[in-house]
Order: C-alpha cells, then structure tokens, then sequence
C-alpha cells in the first residue's frame, strides 16, 4: 500500500521511476530543454545550462530577459511568440542569446505551451546552438559570394578580353585588306596593276572557254609621254596619269578591267565580248575620252594614245600570249602614226621578233665597238675648200655586215638606245677631229647629227659641254644638225636649249630641210646658222619643175635671211650647175666625196683633193 502510495504505478512503471528516466532523458540530450513560468526559468537541462554558461542551480528562477542580449530584443520575441502561443501554435526561430559572460550566441529555438489548454502551466523551449552551423554558414555565404564576384569579375574580364580581341580580329582583317590592295594595285592611280590583271584576265578566260566568249586584251600606250612629263615635271606628270585613268574607267563597262602596268602603260580586259565591233567602239571611245583637253598645272594638254588589241581565242589560248600579241599591236599602231589602234596580225610578230632583235644586237654593237664613224665633207666652191666633215654612223655587223642608219637609228631612237649611240657618236667625232689638228690638218668644224630624243634631252648641253672640255675642242667646231620637226618640238624649250648652246659657240644646221614643216617665222628666232636642202629636191632638181622651184626658194630664202645654205645629195654636174644658179656655194654629195673612213677623209683636206671634180675648181 504504502508503495502504492509512495510510488503510484504507471503501467507497470513507478512514478519515481518515470521521473528518473525522464531526468536522464533532459540530462543526457543533446539540445537544449527549458522550462519558464511567469517569465522565469523553472527548469533547464544540463546542455541549456552549457549552453549559457550558468550553473544550472542558477538557471533555476532566472528571469528569461536575462538570457536575451536586450530587453527589447525579449520584448519583441514576446510580440511574436504571445500571439502564436494563444493561438495554440508553436514558435520555431533562431535568435540571438545571451550567455551569463555577456557573450553572445545564435540558438535555433522552438517554443511552445506545454499544455496548449493551459497557457499559465509554462512554455517549454527546445534549444540548440547554432552558432556554428550560422558561422559556417555565414562563411559559405561569403565564400559563395567571394565566388559569385569572382565570377562576374572573370565574366567581365572575359568580356573584355572578347571585345579587345574582336578589334584586334577586325583591326587585323583589315591591315590583311590594306597588304592586299597594295599588293595588287597601282599606287597612283588605284587600278589594279600586273598582278591582279594576271589574275582577272585567267579568270576571265577559264569563263570565256567554258561559255564560248571572246575576251579583248587592249595594251595602252600614251604617245610621247615622257615628252610630256619631262615638260610638267614629275607631279604633274602623276596628275595626268592620274586622270588617265579616271578616263579609262570611265570608258569601260563595270565588268571589265582597267589596269596600269606601270610607267604610262594601261591594260584594258573587255569581258564576254561578241565580236570586233564591240572592241572598235571601245577603242574609239578611249581615243576620244582621253583626246579631251586636260588642265594639269596651268597647261591644256590633249594625250593620245597607241592601242594594241589581241582577241581570245584566236591571238593566243594564254594570257601571256594576249598580253604579249597586244603589246606587239600597241607598237604598231604608233608606227602607223600613234593615237590609234591596231588589232594584232600573225604577221606583225616577224617584224616585232626582228626589230627586238636588232635592239639586243645594237647593245651587243655598241659593247663590242661594232660602230664606226664615217665622214663626208662638205664643200665651199668659193674658198675651195672643204669647210666642213659630217660624221655618219656606220655598224658593221659581224653577220649582217654594213647596217645603215636609216635602219637602226629608228630602233635606237624608240628604245632610248640612241642616247647612247649619240653620246659616243659626239664623243668620237671629236677625238677624230682633234686627231686630224694633231696630224697638222686645217681646222674644220664637225657635224653632228642630233636625234630628237637626243635634243630634248635635259642634260644635252652639260653632256656636250663636257665633250668639248673632254677633247680639247672649241665649241666653234662643233655643228649640230637637227631636223625641222626637233626644232618645232616645244618651241620655247629648244629656243631655250638652242641659245645656251649658240652661247657656247656650237653652231647649228637645220637638216633635211625642206621636208619638214617649220614655220619661217620661226627660223629667225632661232639662232640657226645653216639650212641644209634636203637631198630629195636635189634628187629630181633638173626634171621636176617644183623641186626647182622649192630648192631655188629655200636656197633664196637663207640668203635673204643671212643664213648659210647647203645643198645635200649632189650627185652630178648638172644639179650643182643648177644650184649654183640659185645662188648655192655650198655642197655636200657623192659628186664630191662619198662618206669615207678617217684616214681616206683625210686626203680630202688638201684643196687638190677635194674630191673626184677637181678640175672645176
Ligand atoms: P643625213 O644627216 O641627211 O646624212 C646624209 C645622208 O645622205 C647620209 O646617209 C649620206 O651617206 C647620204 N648622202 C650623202 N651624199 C649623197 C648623195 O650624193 N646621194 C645620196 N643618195 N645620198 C647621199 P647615211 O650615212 O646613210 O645616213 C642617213 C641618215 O642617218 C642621216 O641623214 C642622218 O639623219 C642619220 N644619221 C647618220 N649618222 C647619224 C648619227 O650619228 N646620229 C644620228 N642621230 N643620225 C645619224
Ligand atoms: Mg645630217
Ligand atoms: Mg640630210
């Protein structure tokens, strides 16, 4: 009974019993268990008791504000935690606790009635230490931002890194266009240039093969252009290549290609065309766009130019023979008298393949001292005498043998070879004479034939001023003959030249006269000193009435003009009769000696020798 009494059983289980296990249970847990009444603590386990650091004896009765780290902080828990609890809910929070140090600790808590039906038996909280969890968790956060902010810096870095490389991508793609178009274009003038022409014109006949066209090639040459340039120097010699080219453009269609090549050399490709017709209208358009007056540096200039044509297919299958058939055309059309064109014929490659021929062997001739200098004299019947020697070039062609002048001048004028062959002429010619003074033979003047391009070039009077120094030669021995055409060139640059040189003391002859066209106005502006007349009035002169006629009025006109008058070509007894009617006293001609080597010219100094017709003297 008494143990009944003492320990009333629960199920089989003393109270006593009951409550030392539930001892052990709030003993040994592991989270906090708290008891409150009134505010205050009525009970606490061991682990709440750690957990604020309190003995637990004097967790017992502690008024709950004192575990919070503020009045307001209990306050405002109570807001929450009074109106939950009256409606029969629990709490669940963490919330920062105050330790008996003063320290302070988060605590996951769950609070609740312990009896719902009886608010005043107290509230029972269940608490943990979460101080860790939240400091882990709070490092993870700020790990986890520290990699978010890592991530959008790399983001922006690599955003960044893109664009700069982007630009680097467009600034390398167009310096890759910039090598391009240098590479394949002219640099004045921005048309494409030998490489690209190459490259348009294959493509244009692997088309034209595979669809049955025709392609014209159309090689460009401006006709005296280097005339022009050394007249407007070298910008303004730019300027109108230049513009050259704006024409050229202009006067093809869009598909086709228009090319410089260099120098003044343009390239025309005509694509996909459908007969001969259609390349002339193109021709003729270039001559008439590019005749158009053009103003470059105060001058009106009028460029012409010589065409060249060659056909696909049937002037070559390759673009090396096109370009090459053209280019042959292009030199025909200048010796047909320049500022037209010309369609390539198999037959002009033999004359080309002979005249590129004799250019390399003139170079060869020049090297191997295969020219010679010959002389004729030129005779004065009043002095009776010889007053004068005309040097005459000669090659001697190891294969060919004798080559005249008429022949390779030409080809040395239209190759530049002739500023060669007309320096050493000058120089020779000299040295010859300054030989035959040393031989004791009287002074005589040379003369010297003078090629156009010879003329205009810049340093004729500086090069001729140095031969004269060179040889030990006055300059009053020197006569240069010149043709009408050189001197009508560029009137006020050969007035120029003409009197610098009139300066020195050279003298000069106007040669072939008579064939030409100089103005007469002119001839007094110049300081011409003889007129040579051509040989071909002399030729005819006893059986053609106006060759008569013009030879006795060129021979009037140099008296009238106090100008010394020779007649070339005298061949016989009655054509200087007649001359000497004119009023000529001057002669030159196989009647009197024929060009001769130095040595046998030499003979012709004594007045008994003057030639085969002593005896009319
Ligand atoms: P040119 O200056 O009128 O020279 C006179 C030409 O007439 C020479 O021909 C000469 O041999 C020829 N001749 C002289 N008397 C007679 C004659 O009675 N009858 C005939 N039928 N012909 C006669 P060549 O030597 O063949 O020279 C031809 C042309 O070549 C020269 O004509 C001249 O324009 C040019 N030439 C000759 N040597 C030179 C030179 O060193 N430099 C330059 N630039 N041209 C030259
Ligand atoms: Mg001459
Ligand atoms: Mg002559």
């Amino acid at each position: 009974m008494s143990s009944r009494l003492s320990s009333p059983s629960l199920g089989g289980v003393t109270v006593t019993q009951s409550l030392l296990e539930l001892r052990a249970i709030l003993d040994n847990a592991t989270i906090g268990i708290m008891f409150t009444r009134n505010r205050q603590v009525v009970q606490a386990n061991a682990r709440v008791a750690e957990m604020f650091g309190y003995q637990r004896d004097a967790l017992i009765g502690l008024a709950g504000t004192e575990l919070f780290p503020s009045l307001e902080a209990y306050e405002a828990l109570g807001h929450v935690l009074v109106p939950l609890l009256k409606q029969r809910k629990g709490y669940r929070g963490e919330l920062q606790m105050k330790r008996q140090d003063g320290s302070h600790f988060w605590c996951r808590i769950s609070a609740k009635d312990i009896d719902p039906s009886r608010p005043l038996e107290g509230t029972i909280w269940i608490m943990e230490d979460v101080t860790e969890d939240r400091l882990i968790q709070q490092a993870l956060r700020q790990s986890h931002e520290k990699l978010e902010q890592r991530v959008a810096e790399r983001t922006a870095d690599l955003l960044a890194a893109n664009v700069k490389l982007q630009d680097e991508v467009f600034e390398r793609m167009q310096t890759e266009q910039r090598v391009w178009q240098m590479a394949h274009h002219d640099a004045l003038t921005g048309l494409p240039n030998r490489a690209l022409l190459q490259d348009r014109l294959d493509q244009a006949l692997v088309q034209a093969s595979r669809y049955s066209h025709q392609v014209a090639v159309m090689f460009i040459d401006l006709d005296r252009f280097k005339e022009i340039n050394d007249t407007l120097g070298h910008a303004g010699g730019d300027e109108l290549l230049k513009e050259v080219a704006a024409r050229l453009k202009v006067a093809v269609r869009a598909v086709d290609t228009v090319a410089r090549l260099g120098g003044d050399e343009f390239v025309v490709v005509l694509n996909e065309i459908s007969g001969a017709d259609d390349i002339v209208l193109v021709a003729e358009k270039i001559i008439a766009t590019l005749g158009q007056s053009a103003h470059i540096e105060n001058h009106e200039l009028h460029v012409t130019p010589s065409i060249g044509i060659s056909i696909y297919p049937d002037d070559g299958a390759d673009s090396v023979q096109l370009m090459k058939n053209a280019d042959t055309a292009m030199y025909h059309s200048k010796s047909a008298g320049r500022n037209t064109f010309r369609f390539f014929a198999p037959a002009m490659n033999d004359e080309a393949s002979r005249f590129f021929k004799l250019e390399h062997r003139l170079i060869a001739a020049l090297e191997r001292g295969e020219l010679v200098l010959h002389y004729q004299s030129l005779v004065d019947l009043d002095r009776r005498a010889v007053c004068g020697m005309e040097a005459l070039v000669r090659w001697f062609d190891p294969e060919r043998g004798l080559i005249s002048p008429d022949e390779f001048i030409p080809i040395a004028e239209e190759s530049g070879l002739i500023l060669t062959v007309g320096e050493w002429v000058l120089h020779q010619a000299m040295r010859q004479n300054r030989l035959w003074q040393e031989q004791g033979h009287p002074l005589i003047p040379i003369s010297v034939n003078l090629s156009p391009r010879q003329f205009q070039q810049k340093s004729l009077v500086g090069t001729i001023r140095n031969i004269l120094a060179d040889t030990a030669q006055p300059a009053h021995l020197l006569e240069l003959e010149i043709t009408e055409s050189t001197l009508m060139h560029d009137v006020n640059e050969t007035l120029d030249k003409l009197k610098e040189l009139a300066a020195m003391g050279v003298k000069l002859a106007i040669d072939d006269f008579g064939t030409g066209y100089s103005s007469l106005s002119y001839l007094k502006r110049f300081p011409v000193h003889k007129l040579k007349v051509d040989r071909s009035f002399v030729r005819d002169l006893c059986d053609d009435r106006e060759d008569a006629a013009i030879a006795a009025a060129i021979i009037g006109l140099a008296r009238n003009l106090d100008i010394d008058i020779l007649a070339e070509g005298v061949e016989n007894e009655q054509q200087l009769s007649m001359l000497l009617n004119f009023g000529c006293r001057k002669f030159q001609g196989y009647y009197f000696a024929h060009p001769m080597t130095p040595d046998k010219s030499a003979l012709l100094f004594h007045p008994l020798h003057l030639g085969a017709q002593d005896s009319l003297f």
